[in-house]
């Protein structure tokens, strides 16, 4: 059967391995398997939102309201925007999509740093757009605006701030100073899916979205539920912008794209910004023990500004034997060898969880 050319060059989005594939493959119970690969909440959601989800478990014969008016609101008080900013979809991934559709094409291209996060670079070339990426691993502007100003045709360009899956961020000052120097008709996207954790860890980071939108009509701050907030497995993420772009986006929106269920929970968690807060004091606490850890070993690691930090191999150790010996301990992290790396990412978990994490792979670590 002949499927359209695109398909041809695009390489399956690499998930977290899960937990019951460790279960089945190793035989190692549910309970003892660790899963640092995804960066989840290590202290799952809060009881709040389960408890007002379980209440609603009956309603799930319902389509949710399409409207998404409860939720909608609950974002416009928080960020202080209009309704007619925002828009929602099933994880920020699916806005990602949203945009790539609605501006990219074969014509014209995107930009992007050469080590961010994957799915900028599948849906791009789901349309057939050129893709156009940075010489640095991490985001560096001054190579993004040379690479914009001589290709001339860029659609769209994504920052990931902080990225995944290094960990760096840009300062807020940095951006803006970026943005002022690009076209009105390139959209820039702003990636937040972690900006709960860097503007926690360092105020100079922060990106509010009412500020971005009112000083630049080209932008779209991206944001989700499924990292700080402890929701990964309800799929909802929101987009943040002038409305023009919005009602443009909207036309790509299938209807019903987020359940019943997890919409109340997006409602929920929005309320409860202790366990938020709470989540992210104890991430930095614990990444501390990770550099210390690091540091031990003589391990590079980058400055991380999210819920992860990522180890820089020496030539003399292989990410890949390292990952997989680490799995068969009933350990899970990221092997960054599919982006050309020879680094680990490994998602920050919880004290007794990353104890464990350190016995082991000091262990493989020094014997590989
Ligand atoms: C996790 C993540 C997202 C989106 O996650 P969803 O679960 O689809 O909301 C977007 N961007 C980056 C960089 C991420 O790490």
């Amino acid at each position: 059967m002949n499927f359209n050319k695109e398909l041809k060059s695009i390489k399956n989005y690499l998930a977290g391995k899960p937990i019951e594939l460790v279960v089945r493959e190793y035989g190692i119970e549910p309970k003892d398997v660790i899963k640092l690969a995804s960066n989840e909440n290590p202290y799952g959601s809060s009881p709040k939102v389960v408890e007002a989800v379980r209440k609603i478990c009956d309603k799930m014969y319902l389509y949710p309201d399409d409207s998404m008016y409860e939720l909608k609101d609950g974002l416009s008080k928080r960020f202080e925007v209009g309704e007619e900013n925002l828009i929602i979809g099933a994880g920020s991934d699916q806005i990602l999509e949203f945009i790539v559709r609605a501006k990219a094409n074969d014509k014209n291209g995107v930009l992007m740093a050469k080590t961010t996060f994957a799915m900028y670079e599948i849906y791009a070339k789901g349309v057939g757009t050129n893709i156009y990426k940075t010489k640095s691993d991490t985001h560096n502007l001054e190579e993004f605006l040379d690479i914009y100003k001589n290709s001339g045709n860029i659609s769209i360009i994504f920052l990931c701030l902080p990225n995944n899956p290094l960990g760096e961020c840009l300062s807020k000052k940095d951006v803006y100073e970026f943005i002022e120097q690009i076209d009105s008709n390139t959209l820039v996207v702003i990636d937040g899916a972690y900006q709960e954790f860097s503007s926690y860890k360092d105020e100079k980071t922060k990106i509010e979205p009412k500020d971005l939108i009112d000083k630049f009509p080209n932008a779209i701050y991206l944001g989700t539920f499924s990292k700080a907030y402890g929701l990964g497995g309800m799929r909802v993420g929101y987009g943040i912008s002038n409305s023009e772009i919005i009602q443009n986006l909207m036309k790509m929106r299938p209807p019903f794209n987020i359940t019943t269920l997890s919409l109340k929970a997006a409602i929920e968690a929005l309320k409860d910004s202790e366990f938020v807060t709470n989540g992210i004091k104890k991430n930095f606490e614990e990444m501390k023990r990770y550099e210390e850890f690091a540091d031990s070993l003589s391990i590079k690691y980058i400055q991380s500004y999210t819920n992860f930090i990522t180890f820089l191999l020496k030539n003399d150790k292989n990410s890949s034997e390292i990952s997989n010996s680490l799995l068969k301990k009933g350990i899970i992290i990221r092997d960054l060898n599919s982006y050309g790396l020879n680094a680990v990412r490994i998602t920050i978990g919880k004290e007794r969880d990353n104890s464990r994490f350190f016995e082991e792979f000091e262990k493989i670590y020094n014997a590989g």
